[in-house]
């Protein structure tokens, strides 16, 4: 089984359901996959050679609502875009998900009085709510709304992801925003927050040629908002390291070695029971291999 990629309120999702499809070496790199790989190599082999399947989550799928919810809002007047009305598209959005992915329904599986599905639900429609206190869409007109984004460096790296939003201020300068259901980092991570940011932010300099003015993340698990104004010389650092990050890639994935990288976040691992950390053993690798 793979992952395969659906729109649901314009936003690419993950469709668990069986779509066999051969593996083949990764040809671009964007924001999550670089950070499985710096997280782990093995957990990045197993998501995008192996294409092993994963267990939908109860957190993301309701990040997936949640940011379908704050995009379609954006479809009304301004004056129209209340938390009432955020709050209401909730259900609907949900059938719409449910409907393009069918495997969600394990979510709930057993909950036949539909209690946790409506705390489940009662807790994206807060956070909704909570972006109210955090920004006033009222006053608000992205000029793009989950806009996919692709371009190729020099070197022929292709990049690719989904901005959450892009406003464009009447001076002409650009804001990168995305949406978060989490809660903030310590300052010490807030590095590590900010690497989509950056390597989105690259993306728009290399496509669009000018330098996004402000990177903005909207925390809606703590109601924080973290910003940061990007000069050339950070997005440069950027490119380079996703270079670095790259070259790794391309070696691990021509000699079949990748390494496990064992942290905290294991915990989170879908892929422990193929894990040599924990006792299992990776499928065969299915691309040739040479010498390392
Ligand atoms: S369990 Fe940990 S070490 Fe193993 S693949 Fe997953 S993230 Fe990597």
């Amino acid at each position: 089984m793979v992952c395969r990629s659906v729109s649901v309120g314009g936003r690419r999702v993950c469709d668990m359901t069986s779509v066999p499809r051969p593996p083949r070496p990764p040809s671009s790199l964007s924001p999550s996959r670089a950070s499985d790989f710096m997280q782990c190599p093995l957990l990045y082999r197993f998501r995008v050679i192996d294409r092993l399947p994963e267990k939908p989550s109860e957190a993301a799928t309701r990040g997936t609502l949640v940011h379908a919810v704050l995009e379609r809002l954006f479809d009304a007047p301004a004056a129209e875009r209340t938390a009432p009305r955020a709050r209401a598209l909730v259900p609907g959005q949900w059938d719409r998900l449910r409907e393009a992915r069918p495997e969600l329904a394990e979510l709930f599986a057993g909950d036949e009085a539909g209690e946790r599905l409506a705390t489940w639900l009662g807790e994206a429609e807060r956070l909704v709510e909570r972006w109210f206190s955090l920004e006033d869409p009222t006053r608000l007109e992205p000029v793009e709304r989950e806009m996919s984004v692709e371009t190729e460096l020099e070197s022929g790296l292709r990049l690719r992801g989904v901005i959450d939003r892009v406003d464009v201020a009447p001076t002409g300068e650009v804001r990168i925003v995305d949406y978060k259901t989490g809660k903030a980092p310590r300052p010490e991570y807030a590095e590590g927050a900010l690497f989509q940011m950056k390597f989105y932010a690259l993306v728009i300099m290399r496509l669009k040629k000018v330098v996004p003015r402000r990177l903005q993340l909207v925390y809606l698990g703590s109601g924080d908002v973290l910003t940061y104004d990007p000069v050339p010389a950070d997005l440069e650092r950027v490119e380079r390291k996703l270079l670095a990050l790259w070259e790794a890639i391309t070696q691990a994935t021509e000699t079949g070695e990748w390494r496990p990288r064992p942290t905290k976040l294991c915990g989170w691992c879908d892929h422990q029971a193929v894990c040599p950390e924990f006792g299992g053993t990776p499928p065969v690798y299915p691309l040739p291999v040479r010498p390392a």
